[in-house]
């Protein structure tokens, strides 16, 4: 899934985990060998097709996903997001036009015969009809138009999907049986039947003695009338299963599916129909099945369901759009990590892979679309249905999370890159702003085919965009899914911040297409390798896909970056990287930023310590070896380890290096002093914001990559070969070349997830270099720089005044990484300093530092820069800087009196805000109005997040009761607000009277989606300072947890971060009070 959480938080502590998670790790690593063998005999004749249709199968869905997206920066959002001057209102994006553009065919893709794949050069983009060719009468048949011929299945040899098995239930039509022929039992360990107790399964993990090899999955959705409420959906699944051991019994996961009838075929002994029992601990169904299954034979469960539909954005649901004054919807998937079982029964674990084929029963007005090309559609049935048939190619096992289809008026653009098909789909009306996601998707295709040496399984990609979801991406094989921010781009709309957005996004999503898709984890503990390597392997294929936005440097600031996630990992209840997670709560809390951002910024440490080349040959073999197969991090390490000692790498123990990395949770510092003039003395420890915790830790060490470079050699482009590792508490380093140096900078390029800390004379040293010129020192590292001396101030273990310092040199700092660095770190204080009486001269002080860099970067034309100017601009007009409120308020009055007005999209989130800020209640009201009319997706989310820049409370409650009482924003939107507002200045005042009046709304408007909620909690918590609302929050939020000992962990941290904020506020008043001018002058 998308990683984009775009709230951010310094940790969460009611979401993280406790220390004792370091997990045996359990190695079980089973190969699928039987995968590969199994000849399904899918193959549906065409004088089979209808009554195979008739069967109906049931439809799996996915989801990804991702830790909610946005990047909106709001005002107190520790985000690193950017916002950045389009010049020259670009037209047009350069750098995507090659070529490629040239066949950018929108035509929509309904299946119709006529339209022959690839030959179509024109760009239309009207959504495909559904079939208007496919005339009644001759759509008996099936037109089998059909792709690829799938050489592996022969025709003859396989044992096809015999009729008796698909023939069963005559007597119950779909959709209008209401009996339940298996009796349903409650959910107790224990269930009375008969008179005889029957003890239900009682692990969270399903046995092993059956594994499925093939979905057959039939749906048809009741979506089409005007309340939502009474949408659901009628659903067949057919799976093959082999049996591995002895057995009586077939358990798989179900969850609220009702079971309208089922039965399992042996082909000597005909179709059977045993008990049936409903484990709702376990999220299971048991079927007894009445008969000895026995091991090495094959077996047909054929269960049909009903179930409700919902807009829970889990499993199979609705997501509401307005098209014109009619809601209309799009009915989509999202299954990561626990929730096919919500939509069909099947094994739910992403190690029971398997084949699937769907099966959508449908109305002509809309489309429907699935992980799989569609072959054919059959229909008009008799009372005007059609149904698409997604069959091949059937040699591509899959996990259940990675099942998704779609339903709903869809438009289409399609093109194709290395003989892939590859579309973009979405609600009709905006399938326009899909061109960039069509462009930037195939060049990332193209990059990740090349960059792993092994070709995309698929003979299709489909990117389609839905209007809620409650992560900004989903990997699904085949069929990703992104929320339409995260995918929607409108020229002279959006800004370079949002197209940002949406190519590291796609990056993500395809990169997942080989780290997670083809090879899967073989448990959840392992998630890591799924959206670590996403996250690494995104912003490397956007630095090499697009080389002038210089990405690589920016992960180092990114909110999914290394700096953002040392502030998550830096206290007693964070946990590692590879964690023991069982239930399906514990599974969805490690969509994290542990597992995206420090996963990814262990990989990246990997990457630097194995080389390019090592590093890159070891994943493809890793790939290679685990194709269609799952893994562990073990499989990782062995693969990696094997192509190190190929090429006679130096440093060929990647586990040795590796585990305490990711099996330990939190990270080291190293401690750097010059004993004389050619011995460094290094010393790691862990790094914990918290003496106490501290010292919990000391034993804890790290096999640490340090390398540094010093003012006589400024190389910063070290590689492995100069790696001093430091694998105890200490080492001495002898270096004839630091005799004449004066400073010495550890870490080059923030290569090692580890701080660096030094004495005294040697941060004098590097401070003077800051002053006298910083452009020697690599911008990461002096974005480091700034990064590791606040939160070592903060930890107690360097002086403040060093800290404050670092901020000196800005006045004359013009690149984004280190005024990014900076920024957190002053939104950071002025978090402190908000009550104090020295904030008027705080603002003072930074409006003097920000200046220049206002001024240096307006109007350029270059990508980099740009995006420097929107993060400059919006924090200029925060500080006051004079120039910044009057261009801002001038062009909003503009744009108020005309909402024609043009403005340029990198500097409308500051305009609009601003415009907010200074115009009162008539502003806010404006922009609320435009919100609602608007039709674009981005300039809804740049009014959404502006409604949260008054500083007037009673309009902030307003705001929340408009949220929380109406429909006026979507779901997805209305979490988006709620946080936005708790991180705004004003807002976080108004956290008590919210909660009381809101809270329990909140719970159960969110309870089912837990990633907006936990979201919101986080929103809510990160900014507690004072005892009193530390006892409120904690009545409100903590009394929930269970564990005494976590109640009492939970307290401490949020004692230690409002211990650490008046520390913090105490040195700050006082710097300031002595160097800085305390009369406030008003701008
Ligand atoms: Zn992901």
């Amino acid at each position: 899934m998308c990683l984009c959480i775009q709230t951010i938080v310094n940790f969460n502590p009611l979401v993280s985990f406790t220390a004792e998670n370091d997990a045996p790790i359990e190695v079980i690593n089973i190969i699928e060998e039987s995968l590969q063998d199994i000849t399904y005999n899918t193959v549906i004749e065409t004088d089979e097709i209808e009554s195979v249709a008739d069967v109906s199968q049931d439809i799996s869905n996915e989801s990804e996903e991702v830790p909610a997206e946005d990047h909106s920066v709001e005002e107190e959002d520790f985000d690193t997001s950017y916002h950045e001057y389009d010049g020259e209102n670009s037209e047009s994006i350069p750098d995507f036009e090659n070529g490629q553009a040239e066949h950018t065919e929108s035509e929509s893709l309904e299946p119709i015969p006529e339209v022959e794949q690839g030959q179509s050069e024109h760009i239309e983009s009207e959504s495909l009809e559904p079939i208007p060719e496919v005339e009644q009468g001759q759509s008996e048949h099936i037109e089998s138009e059909s792709l690829e011929p799938i050489p592996e299945v022969e025709q003859g040899q396989s044992e096809h999907i015999e009729s008796e098995s698909l023939e069963p239930i005559p007597e119950v039509e779909h959709g209008q049986s209401e009996h339940l022929e298996s009796e349903s039992l409650t959910t107790h360990d224990a269930v009375e039947d008969s008179g005889y107790t029957h003890e239900l399964y009682g692990h969270i993990r399903l046995p092993q003695s059956i594994r499925p090899t093939f979905y057959d999955i039939w749906v048809f959705p009741h979506m089409y009338g005007p309340d939502p409420e009474l949408f659901s959906y009628d659903c067949e699944t057919i799976i093959h299963i082999n049996c591995i051991e002895n057995t009586s019994v077939v358990i798989l996961h179900s969850v609220d599916n009702h079971v309208i009838d089922w039965n399992i075929t042996d082909k000597p002994q005909g179709s059977k129909q045993g008990r049936l029992y409903y484990n709702y601990d376990k999220e299971m169904i048991e079927f007894y099945v009445g008969f000895t299954m026995v091991a090495g034979h094959k077996y047909i469960l054929t269960i049909r369901t009903n179930s409700s539909l919902s807009n829970s954005l889990r499993g199979l649901y609705y997501s509401p759009y307005n098209d014109g004054n009619v809601t209309k919807y799009i009915l989509t998937t999202m299954m990561e990590p626990t929730d096919a079982r919500r939509v069909f029964p099947c094994f739910d674990e992403p190690d029971f892979k398997a084949v699937f084929i769907f099966e959508i029963k449908r109305k002509p007005e809309v489309t429907s679309v699935a992980n799989l090309p569609k072959r054919l559609t059959i229909g008009p049935d008799e009372d005007g249905y059609y149904t698409d048939i997604f069959d091949q190619p059937q040699t591509v096992p899959m996990s259940t999370y990675l099942v998704a289809f779609a339903i709903g008026e869809l438009g289409f653009l399609e093109s194709s890159v290395n003989n892939i098909t590859f579309r973009t789909i979405s609600r009709k009306s905006a399938i326009n702003q899909t061109r960039y996601a069509l462009d930037i998707g195939m060049k990332f295709m193209e990059f990740f085919e090349d960059y792993f040496q092994i070709p995309y399984s698929l003979p299709k990609e489909d990117m389609i965009a839905v209007p809620t979801m409650s992560f900004s991406g989903m990997e699904h094989w085949g069929l990703i899914t992104y929320r339409e921010s995260a995918m929607l781009y409108e020229e002279g709309v959006s800004s370079l911040d949002d197209k940002e957005w949406i190519t590291i996004i796609t990056a993500h999503e395809i990169a997942h297409q080989w780290f997670g898709n083809l090879v899967s984890p073989y448990w959840w503990d392992d998630l890591w390798l799924n959206e670590g390597f996403a996250t690494y392997m995104m912003y490397l294929a956007v630095d090499r896909v697009f080389p002038e936005w210089n990405m690589i440097n920016k992960l180092i600031v990114d909110f999914r970056g290394v700096q953002n996630v040392m502030n998550t990992d830096d206290h007693i209840l964070s946990h590692p990287v590879y964690v023991s997670v069982n239930d399906p709560v514990e599974i969805t809390q490690i969509f994290d930023l542990i597992s995206y951002a420090k996963g990814g910024s262990v990989i990246r440490m990997m990457n630097f310590f194995l080389g390019e080349d090592t590093f890159r040959k070891g994943l493809t073999r890793f790939l290679k070896t685990y194709t269609f197969k799952t893994a562990t991090h073990l499989d990782l390490w062995k693969s990696l380890s094997e192509q190190a000692v190929i090429d006679n790498h130096k440093n060929s123990d990647v586990m040795a290096v590796m585990n305490n990395w990711i099996l330990e949770e939190n990270f080291p510092v190293v401690m750097v002093t010059k004993k004389d003039d050619v011995t460094l003395e290094l010393t790691q420890s862990a790094f914990l914001r918290n003496a106490e915790q501290r010292s919990m830790r000391s034993n804890i060490t790290w096999k640490i990559p340090f390398v540094y470079t010093t003012n006589l050699d400024g190389n910063f482009d070290q590689t492995y070969e100069d790696i001093h590792w430091l694998e105890g508490k200490t080492m001495t380093v002898t270096d004839q070349n630091l005799k004449d140096s004066t400073w010495i900078i550890g870490n080059v390029q923030q290569y090692g997830f580890y701080r660096v800390n030094y004495d005294v004379a040697l941060w004098e040293a590097i401070l003077d270099q800051l002053m006298t010129n910083h452009t020697v020192i690599h911008p990461i590292n002096r974005a480091q720089i700034i990064n590791d001396a606040w939160n070592l101030a903060r930890a107690g273990m360097l002086d403040f005044k060093i800290a404050l310092r670092t901020f000196d040199y800005l006045d004359s700092e013009t690149d984004f990484v280190p005024w990014s660095a900076a920024i957190r770190e002053i939104k950071n204080l002025k978090s402190s300093l908000l009550m104090s009486s020295v904030y008027g001269a705080f603002e003072n002080f930074m409006r003097t530092r920000i200046k220049k860099a206002y001024l240096d970067s307006a109007g350029s034309t270059n990508h980099y820069k740009r995006i420097q100017y929107t993060l400059i601009a919006n924090e200029a007009c925060k500080y006051g800087l004079e120039d910044c409120i009057k261009d801002a308020t001038e062009t909003f009055e503009a744009w108020m009196a005309d909402s024609n007005l043009r403005i340029n999209p990198d500097l409308k989130e500051s305009i609009y805000c601003t415009g907010v800020k200074y115009g009162g209640y008539r502003a806010w009201h404006v922009v609320l109005q435009r919100y609602k009319i608007s039709q674009s997706t981005s300039e809804k989310r740049f009014l959404m997040n502006a409604l949260t820049c008054t500083d007037k409370p009673w309009i902030f409650n307003k705001l929340a009761d408009i949220v929380m009482e109406t429909d006026t924003f979507l779901k997805t939107d209305g979490a988006i607000i709620i946080i936005n507002m708790f991180k705004s200045s004003i807002g976080r005042l108004l956290k008590l009277p919210f909660l009381d009046k809101h809270w329990s709304t909140v719970l159960e408007t969110y309870r089912e989606d837990i990633n907006l909620l936990t979201n919101i909690v986080e929103a809510i918590t990160r900014t507690v300072s004072s005892e009193l609302e530390l006892k409120m929050v904690l009545e409100f939020l903590v009394e929930k947890e269970k564990s005494a000992t976590r109640t009492k962990l939970i307290e401490g941290i949020y004692k230690m971060q409002a211990e650490t904020n008046n520390n913090q506020l105490d040195a700050v008043e006082k710097w300031l009070r002595v160097n800085y001018d305390l009369d406030v002058s008003p701008s």
